[in-house]
């Protein structure tokens, strides 16, 4: 049988197939260097933004992070894989690109992720319908997020914008409720001695007593530290306790009853959901539009999810607002969506869309309902964070800007000094946007 789809037919007749792809690597500036347990991102999120263009003039975005570098090579080098594809071409794109035999030696989830958006984007306008529209229809208007709270460097002349104490990261917090309305936040962790961080944890839990709670110390405990942590948050108003050690198999040995365990980083692809399934070792799986590949991905992943009862979330992997949209469009077909979602947005200064950074309202985002992913890039934001990459280049996201020469290991012991007040003042972190 070797009989080609009709609507490959379809669209080749009218031009609607993919002729180019455009890659333009921006660097947006954050409020502040944001701390995790593997390094930072350095006071920005550096961005591979994806125009795949059609024969017939229209142009669908994409987006890749690309741990703090550019990505403008590895998307570049799929356009002979996919010139001349119709993108209505969904599957077949994902065996051009990902095909898993292949993928043993080029692994492109991320890659196909950036073009699915696109051609997702490009049907929905050429059909004049949202993408949630292509994806079963949105059950919600708006899509619920929870703060997500960083360790934080200030900066180097003022202090400002530090987190590093329990009094600091309730007054960050208190300041993101009161502008954006978040009822729930999560703290990332995995910086300092989990002790630490838990009373920070924990007097957070006193100072929103009505809000709920996530820790996410992003794989960096051991198991004995992991259950101590799970101790010492019992009782609180816990969404889930995120990834605290490495592991399908050292998560099950955390896992107990009255605490949800959640990953996004051990079950990112449906071999592993598969796995999750045969022998629970987690319960709540956070879809990411980049890590699993797509959108579509999520959504079929969601269904395994619905069927077994497993929780899901969507999560931030970092973005800005065209994967924002696809996060939107996600979280609002998902019927078994019952957490907030994760986004790094609201560190973010700016944005490459027009209209500039989409508002929070009571912790929500709007849904975008224009056709598409109904997002479009603003030319003069997009030339002035292309020129700021090209000012600054790339960072190493593994690598934290205060403390060099150091690299954390899995699990990790080299913790950061609570007390260590330092401020980096590294010129790859690039305070001028703030008028410094
Ligand atoms: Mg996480």
């Amino acid at each position: 049988m070797t009989a080609a789809p009709a609507t490959r037919s379809r669209a080749r007749d009218d031009g609607f197939v993919i002729e180019n792809i455009r890659v333009t690597t921006v660097s947006v500036p954050l409020e502040a260097p944001l701390r995790h347990a593997i390094g930072a991102h350095w006071k920005r999120f550096v961005r591979t933004i994806v125009e795949v263009e059609t024969r017939d003039g229209m142009v669908g975005l994409g987006e890749m992070g690309g741990g703090g570098q550019s990505a403008e090579d590895a998307i570049r080098g799929l356009l002979p894989l996919v010139k001349g594809m119709s993108p209505f071409d969904l599957e077949l794109l994902r065996f051009r690109i990902c095909n898993p035999t292949a993928s043993l030696y080029n692994n492109r989830a991320q890659q196909h992720a950036a073009l699915e958006f696109a051609c997702l984007d490009l049907v929905g306008q050429r059909l004049g319908v949202p993408v949630h529209d292509l994806l079963g229809g949105r059950v919600r208007d708006r899509v619920p997020f929870a703060s997500y709270l960083f360790f934080r460097y200030g900066h180097p002349s003022s202090g400002e914008f530090e987190v590093r104490t329990p009094e600091q990261l309730i007054d960050h917090t208190r300041a993101l409720k009161e502008q954006h309305g978040f009822t729930v936040h999560k703290l990332k962790g995995g910086v300092f001695d989990p002790e630490y961080e838990i009373d920070c944890y924990q007097a957070l839990a006193a100072a929103f007593p009505d809000d709920s709670l996530r820790y996410d110390p992003n794989a960096a405990l051991s198991i004995a530290q992991s259950l101590r942590v799970a101790d010492r948050i019992e009782g609180l108003r816990n969404d889930y306790l995120e990834d605290p050690t490495w592991g399908l198999q050292g998560m099950k040995a955390v896992r107990r009853p009255g605490l949800l365990l959640a990953t996004n980083t051990v079950v990112v692809n449906f071999e592993q959901l598969a796995s999750n399934v045969l022998d629970r070792c987690v319960d709540v799986i956070l879809l990411d539009t980049t890590f699993w590949g797509g959108i579509r991905p999520c959504v079929k992943a969601a269904g395994v999810c619905e069927t077994l009862q497993l929780p899901i979330a969507v999560h931030s992997s970092g973005e800005l607002g065209i994967q924002l949209a696809t996060m939107l469009h996600l979280g609002a077909v998902l019927s078994n969506l019952t957490f907030s979602a994760d986004a790094h947005y609201h560190h973010l200064l700016d944005d490459v869309i027009d209209g500039g950074l989409m508002p929070y309202v009571d912790g929500t985002i709007a849904v975008p309902t224009g056709p598409g992913l109904g997002v479009t890039l603003d030319p003069d934001r997009l030339a002035k964070y292309a020129d700021a990459y090209r000012r600054l280049g790339g960072y190493p996201y593994d690598r934290d800007p205060g403390r060099p020469g150091w690299f954390p290991l899995v699990p990790t012991t080299r913790w950061a000094d609570p007390t260590d007040a330092t401020r980096p003042d590294d010129p790859g972190l690039d305070w001028s946007e703030l008028g410094s």
